[in-house]
Formats: C-alpha cells, structure tokens, sequence
C-alpha cells in the first residue's frame, strides 16, 4: 500500500515516513504543496496524509484540485488547525477523514486502515440522488428546483446518506458518524432526525426516498428510478433485514412511528392498526410483506 505524506514540518515529516514504513506502507513524502499535488498527479497513491498549513499551495487547494482533477485517492487531512468549521471546510473540499495535531498515530493508523478499505470511489462534488441534490461546498439541498432548508444536524445526516445511496445504513453507523462517536447519545434520536428530514425532502414532494429497512437501519433511494422491480428488489432485501434481527425492526418502527406521529397526514387515521400502517407508509417505510405483527 503507497501513502503520501505531505507535511512540511521536516520532523513530524520524517517521523511519520518511518512510522508507516515500519508498518509495512511505501511512503513518499511531500514537503509543501506544489510537490504533493505533482507526486498525486503521477503516482497512484492508496491514501494521502495531508496537511493544512502547507508553503506554496494550502492543503485545502490540493485536495480540491486532485478531484477537480478526478483523482479520488482517500484523503485524510492532518492539521494543527481544530475546531468544527475547519474540519468541515476540509470535508468540503474533497477530504475523506481529518485528524487534529497532536494525534495519536494509532488513531491513525486505524483512519488509514478505514480509509483504505473504503477505496477510492468517485465522489463528485454535487450529491445527486433522483431530484434532491446537495452540494457540499455551498451546503445547498435543492429537490426539483425547491431549495429546502435544513438545520446542521439534518444536513449531515442527509450528506451522509447520500453519499451512501443505495446502501443500508445502520443506526449505530450513523450515531457514529453523524452524532460523534462514544458519546452518551439515544440512539432515538436518529430516528427522530429521519422523520425531521423526510418532513423536509420527502413529504412535501410526496417522495419515499428515505426508506426505512426493517431490522437493518435506514437508506435513501431515487424513489423515481423503476417503480415495481424496485420494490421488488427492496422487499427482498427487506426479507434478509427480517432475518437479523425481528425485534430490533418492531421497535425502530415502533418509534419511528412515534415520532412521526404528529406530522400531518398520517395522524388522522382512526384505528390503531390503520394508524401504524399508515404511518408507517408515509414514512417511506418498506412496504409491510406481509407478516404475523401486520394483522
Ligand atoms: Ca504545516
């Protein structure tokens, strides 16, 4: 596996070029920005340590250009600089992970680890899913041409699932990424935040993009592509979530109906039956296959 460092403080440098090499990495090391992005350009790197704070060209303007460039090499962004915002403008630009001096090389050993079996995707700057669009650098989500206002929570929860179109994303998978990892946080609270956002991306547009697959966790679709092959290929998979686990699926619809509850239409059905199914519907839920609980 080839890592490029690209550090321009000469000790930090050289110590993390013998660091990963005793680890078993090819490591080439890049001392100001100019030079990574000519060392990105002309070898194929596995994953890129890249610092901020670079002389020449800023780190920020080496990972935007590689991917304007199309070079999709995982990213992990080492930098003095702290704080929400900049690991954000960091993430915006292109970056995959972002770790804050002083670190902790086992921690990063373990990023890079993620990082490399993540690959290299493309990831195009524009998130499209369907109709609903995000774009990371002006933090803008436009469905149709509705552009739709989302808090900071919302917008993170939804980036993230876009970049994962298609995929089950568990809940603990979002906790973690979405919510920061170890701390005390209800897992509820990603339901909640599931119903809040299919309020805004979805309901307004009479769209079941945010799906909920049961037993498994949550995962957004382009609910236009294919009508009933789609459907079938969700209640397959459906089926698979029902095998891992049937009491971890009642109880997130359980409260996922709960806390969608007050959200109009759903709330105006009678029965208490027709109140779950309904709900449930108009959440985006997988269709109800038939099972024992549904009757
Ligand atoms: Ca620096």
């Amino acid at each position: 596996m080839r890592i490029l460092v690209v550090e321009d403080e000469p000790r930090l440098g050289r110590a993390l070029q013998r660091g990963l090499t005793a680890e078993g990495y090819r490591v080439d090391l890049a001392t100001d920005g100019i030079a990574g992005l000519e060392a990105i350009r002309h070898e194929a790197y596995d994953t890129i340590v890249l610092d901020i704070m670079l002389p020449r060209l800023s780190g920020y303007r080496v990972v935007r250009t590689m991917r304007e460039e199309g070079i999709w090499s995982p990213v992990l962004i080492l930098s003095a600089k702290d704080g929400e915002y900049d690991e954000a403008d960091g993430l915006d630009c292109g970056a995959d992970d972002y770790l804050t001096k002083p670190f902790s090389f086992v921690v990063l050993l373990a990023r890079l680890r993620a990082l490399h079996r993540r690959g290299a995707p493309e990831r195009p700057t524009v998130l499209t899913v369907g109709t609903l669009r995000l774009d990371p650098a002006s933090r803008r989500v436009v469905r149709d041409d509705t552009e739709i206002t989302l808090t900071a929570r919302e917008y993170a929860l939804l980036e993230y699932l876009m970049r994962r179109q298609d995929q089950v994303v568990t809940k603990i998978e979002l906790l973690d990424r979405v919510w920061d990892a170890g701390a005390d946080t209800d897992p509820n609270v990603v339901e909640v935040y599931v119903g809040y956002l299919r309020r805004k991306i979805d309901q307004p547009f009479a769209r079941h993009s945010l799906q909920t697959v049961r037993g498994a966790g949550y995962r957004l679709v382009d609910d236009t592509r294919g009508g009933d092959l789609r459907m079938a290929a969700v209640d397959g998979s459906a089926s698979d979530a029902d095998a891992v686990s049937d009491a971890f699926a009642d109880s997130a619809i359980a409260s996922d109906a709960v806390s969608d509850g007050g959200a109009p239409p759903t709330d105006t059905v009678g029965a208490a039956a027709g109140r779950k199914s309904q709900a449930r519907a108009a959440d985006g839920d997988v269709p109800a296959a038939a099972t024992p609980r549904d009757t």
